[in-house]
């Protein structure tokens, strides 16, 4: 036994690296064990999925690929000329790099400056909270704890009819390090993770066909923002096959053969790059001793309850490896509320209240609920959109596609959900996060003064529309 501590987290992603912060900031001996090691230099990579092939470097590209396909196809309408705009996509992917080291490092500096412990090396539960550590030569070291805090993550799901193959067939991870722009990309799954890489292609001139099993186009969505949202898409000339199953794959040469069924039968597409974004599922592999007395649900995640306690006492879960959405800032929140309670505070994640955000362009982005779900719940609500068409700023912006769209309930004015399809849907979305988290009304939106010109503006008309008082448009009567 060489070292004792208040906290010992597993996993230096968003969940962990944030909880390790905040429990150091507490006052609390915590060490982190991230088993990530650098091919480059075989040294630790703090910051997990999210930093190193997540959220971040698929932003890189995408705000990289916006800029080409701003000046591409949208420049010379505003009057700006650009001859003989080239995409690099070597430096493009250097760029990308360099932010993603920026941020781990950034978290590296973090561990020193708040005194948290990094451990390097594969952690395993073990019983009464113990954490073996075995490192890159193959030693174990068991470290002891009064609470664990497991926040391992997820990896991407494969499927056996689309194995992955190295260069061709590739997972998320992979498809954010072409090393050129390919002609011809397959996605399987129009879910979130897949329309981002899609978009990235798309815009950087590859042929991107999106084949989804399921017909309906972003279910979890509030269906008049999807189908807004898959108009603008078809329109970049994305095409996205509904109903279409994939049921097999084969290579030959440079070029993959996909199979799939669709309502007319048996179909094949021929692609160059194949990206299979068919979801993800929790990582526990190699992580739980067999007397870890931690319970894992009928889907492999980690089982806690509503404060992230697992079965056994003093060990919690975080983040991807647990249920709930699988985002960063639902695993950063998670982790905060975890060190705070074990630090005596009783703090408690709002469910209700966590952003979802497609960064597309346009942006889809969301909180609360849809309206299908409030149907569906018997609950009565009024509803207030606005255009972007119809705000001056994203007219300006050149940007004016989409919506946003509040809904109300309809005896308490009480806001339910928030929609958002347009430009800084991403940004925009804070507002009805902040709005739900103090529980406003339509009408305290509505009694805000709001800054003139900006995309903020719709959101104030869309809440004077709930009740048919936007200034900017017409006002359709509502049926009572
Ligand atoms: P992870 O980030 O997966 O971190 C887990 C860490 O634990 C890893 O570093 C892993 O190496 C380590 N680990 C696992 N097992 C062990 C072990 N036994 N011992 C030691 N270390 C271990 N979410 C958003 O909110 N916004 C986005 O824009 C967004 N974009 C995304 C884009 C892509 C392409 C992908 C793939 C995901 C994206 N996500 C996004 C999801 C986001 O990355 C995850 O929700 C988030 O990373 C989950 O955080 P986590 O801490 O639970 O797990
Ligand atoms: P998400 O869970 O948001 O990452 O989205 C993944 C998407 O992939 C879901 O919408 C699934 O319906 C879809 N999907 C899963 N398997 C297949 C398959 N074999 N062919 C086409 N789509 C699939």
């Amino acid at each position: 036994m060489s070292d004792k501590y208040d906290v010992i987290i597993i996993g230096a992603g968003p969940g962990g690296y944030v909880a390790a912060i905040k429990a150091a900031q507490l006052g609390l001996k915590t060490a982190c064990v991230e088993s990530w090691t650098s091919e480059e230099d075989g040294k630790q990579v703090l910051g997990g999925t999210c930093l190193n092939v997540g959220c971040i470097p698929s932003k890189a590209l995408l705000e990289i690929s916006h800029k080409y396909e701003e000046a591409n196809l949208h420049f010379a309408e505003q009057g700006l000329e650009i001859n003989d705009l080239k995409v690099n996509v070597g430096k493009m992917m250097e760029r990308k790099l360099s932010v993603v080291k920026q941020l781990t490092g950034g978290i590296a500096g973090l561990f020193k400056a708040n005194g948290v412990k990094s451990l390097h090396g594969h952690g395993r539960l073990l019983a009464n909270r113990q954490v073996e550590v075995t490192d890159q030569n193959d030693k174990k070291t068991v470290y002891e704890a009064d609470n664990v805090i497991i926040a391992t993550g997820s990896d991407p799901i494969e499927i056996p009819p689309a194995p992955l193959k190295k260069g061709m067939i590739v997972d998320s991870e992979g498809a954010l390090e072409f090393d050129e722009v390919p002609k011809r990309v397959g996605v399987i799954g129009a879910g979130i993770i897949g329309l981002e890489l899609g978009s990235v292609w798309n815009r950087l001139g590859s042929e991107v066909t999106m084949l989804e099993a399921l017909d309906t186009f972003l279910p979890a969505v509030d269906q008049q923002i999807a189908k807004e949202t898959l108009k603008h898409f078809k329109k970049q000339g994305l095409n996205i096959e509904l109903k279409s199953r994939v049921t097999g794959t084969s290579i030959e040469g440079d070029e993959i053969t996909v199979k799939y069924e669709d309502a007319k039968g048996q179909q094949e597409l021929k692609v160059d790059k194949l990206i299979v974004a068919v979801g993800r599922r929790p990582h526990t592999k190699n992580l739980l001793a067999e007397d870890s007395g931690v319970k894992l649900d009928e889907r492999g995640f980690i089982f806690v309850d509503d404060i992230c306690k697992t079965e056994a006492p003093g060990v919690w879960a975080v983040g991807d490896v647990v249920r709930g959405p699988m985002l960063a800032h639902k695993a950063s929140e998670e982790g905060i509320m975890v060190a705070e309670r074990i630090a005596g505070h009783k703090p408690q994640v709002n469910y209700d209240c966590i952003p979802n955000v497609i960064y597309t362009h346009p942006e889809v982005a969301w909180v609360g609920k849809t309206e299908e779900e409030l149907k569906s719940e018997g609950e009565a609500y009024n509803v207030g959109t606005f255009p972007f068409a119809a705000n001056g700023r994203a007219l300006a912006a050149n940007s004016a596609a989409g919506m946003v769209k509040i809904i109300a309930d309809a005896k308490t004015d009480r806001i339910l959900g928030f929609h958002v399809v347009g430009p800084q849907g991403s940004e925009l979305v804070a507002q009805g996060v902040i709005a739900m988290e103090f529980g406003s009304s339509s009408e305290d939106l509505a009694l805000t003064c709001f800054a003139h010109p900006t995309l903020s503006e719709s959101v104030h008309e869309a809440a004077l529309g709930v009740h048919d008082g936007a200034v900017h448009i017409a006002n359709k009567k509502k049926k009572k």
